[in-house]
């Protein structure tokens, strides 16, 4: 470093209006993560309101060599947004740029500045009588940029896709401090390299997005939800592909949940219930919607789950009959991970397979499980319509929590070896960050790595951007 920090603590707080925390209490909430996994220190927290602050920042950092951690809502899972415990790098809080600078109803897009809480802008388009569909459980606090720079799933990638697919155009504050402003609203633009691709998923490896130009969609007039018990997962996922083709591709949602994880949900989290009568090993909640207000979507539903059950693909089935209902059956689904937590350690897996080969990889992996993690009980639920399960292995009651985790590592190695045979992902949607770097070296395709490493030495050949998160080496 080559200013003193205390003239450099001055001339970053100049750029942001005196917005920063410099002091240990204050900086307190921003230097840990989500899961809690990593506790960091920081030179301090800049709270800039503007693209032009941002940039301003990066110029500032890049010309003095500081390593910049941005962070949006924090709600990550693989520590991405929390410094490392050296106490030198600035940590960017982008949670005052939160304007949604326009709305175009008639062109479907919306422009939001990246600290813009995501239950935000969702609220924005349904003002405008439309929908922007990326929906997670941390939606009232997980903001727009952290969103892209994860490229965030949810429970409607089936329909819509993550939000890479979400984004029409970006603005981006580089290392070197210009910015780029490629707000785009347009749907063609075949004009050379697809840049902004670069940042989205990039984990703030790149550069700050200050900005986004969404694409918005139809407002949903009509839902049909309903919570049913399937034989195993492979006969979800023929379901699945029945019900896709019989509704005209309404299904919005498709989540696999295991009995485990209604037992956890409805034991630690008051309000959920099962809502069915007795006990069964698989569940899918199933979502259809559609613009269409008279759509007989419950019909559909209905023609759909009568035949599987009498084919016996289904052991039993409730049809929400109002949105309390609903309202019930995403509570059970959306408060998994708390109750996951509630309950004890748990060693997680976020990861995908094709969807055909869902069945058979939670076979072969649950059965690993079963002979190798004798202390552990499997919760293997998520978003099935994409192939993404989120393979957790939960702490069995009474086990050794430190012995448990202890294993963490030998236990990754073979599921992820396990996806890897299967030509899955090792990260389908939560990222690398932190956590995964070394996982990311162990599967990437080397070229693939390479190519990610020549990108990021030259866009950031100072290697400032979020030092050690993604790709580690730099500078
Ligand atoms: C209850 C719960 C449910 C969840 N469900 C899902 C789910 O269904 N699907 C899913 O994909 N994820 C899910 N997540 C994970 C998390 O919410 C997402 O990864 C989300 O996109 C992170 O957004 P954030 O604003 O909290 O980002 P942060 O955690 O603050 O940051 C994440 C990464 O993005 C970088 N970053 C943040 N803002 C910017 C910016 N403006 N420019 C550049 N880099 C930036 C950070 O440096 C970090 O590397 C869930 C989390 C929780 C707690």
């Amino acid at each position: 470093m080559s200013a003193p920090p205390a003239r450099l603590l001055e001339r970053i707080a100049s750029i942001v209006g005196g917005r920063l925390l410099t002091s240990a209490a204050q900086q307190q909430p921003f230097l840990t993560d989500h899961r809690a996994l990593y506790h960091g220190r920081a030179l301090a927290v800049a709270q800039p309101e503007s693209a032009e602050q941002v940039a301003q920042l990066l110029a500032l950092c890049n010309a003095e060599r500081i390593g910049v951690v941005p962070q949006g809502g924090n709600t990550g899972y693989c520590g991405g947004a929390t410094p490392d415990e050296s106490g030198a790098q600035l940590l960017i809080s982008l949670a005052r740029l939160k304007r949604i600078r326009a709305v175009d109803p008639l062109n479907d897009s919306l422009i939001a500045e990246a600290g813009c809480v995501l239950a935000d802008v969702q609220r924005a388009a349904d003002e405008a009588q439309r929908f922007f569909p990326l929906s997670l459980g941390s939606q009232g606090s997980c903001q727009i940029g952290g969103n892209l720079s994860t490229n965030a799933g949810g429970v409607h990638v089936l329909r819509y896709g993550m939000m890479r697919e979400l984004v029409l155009g970006l603005e981006v504050a580089l290392p070197d401090g210009r910015l780029l402003s490629s707000l785009s609203r347009l749907r063609k633009d075949n004009t050379g390299y697809d840049i902004k691709s670069l940042f989205l998923g990039a984990e703030g490896t790149l550069g700050i997005i200050t900005a986004a130009s969404l694409k918005l969609f139809p407002r949903i007039r009509a839902t049909a939800s309903a919570f049913a018990a399937v034989r195993d997962p492979e006969a979800a996922v023929e379901l699945l592909a029945r019900l896709r083709e019989n509704s005209a591709e309404r299904v919005s949602s498709f989540e696999l949940i295991p009995r485990l994880a209604v037992e956890l949900t409805s034991r630690h989290i008051p309000g959920v219930r099962d809502p069915l009568d007795s006990p069964h090993r698989w569940y899918v909640l199933i979502e259809l919607t559609s613009a269409r207000a008279r759509d007989p979507l419950d019909e559909m539903l209905s023609e759909c789950l009568e035949p599987a059950l009498s084919e016996g693909l289904l052991e039993d089935a409730v049809i929400a009959r109002n949105a309390r209902d609903r309202a019930d059956f995403w509570k059970l689904r959306e408060t998994i991970p708390e109750a996951q937590r509630r309950d004890g350690a748990s060693l997680k897996h976020d990861i995908s397979v094709p969807v055909a080969a869902i069945a058979s990889f939670i076979e072969r992996a649950g059965q690993w499980v079963a002979d190798n993690v004798p202390d552990g009980r499997l919760v293997a639920y998520g978003h099935a319509g994409d192939g993404n399960l989120h393979f957790n292995i939960n702490q069995a009651p009474g086990a050794d929590r430190a012995a448990f985790l202890a294993r963490g590592e030998t236990i990754q190695r073979a599921i992820h070896d396990l996806v890897r045979q299967f030509d899955g992902s090792i990260s389908a949607e939560h990222g690398i960050g932190r956590l995964k770097v070394g996982e990311l070296e162990r599967y990437a395709p080397p070229v693939e790595l390479e190519l990610m490493h020549t990108v990021k030495r030259a866009l950031d050949p100072n290697g400032i951007m979020n030092p050690g998160k993604v790709l580690r080496g730099h500078p």
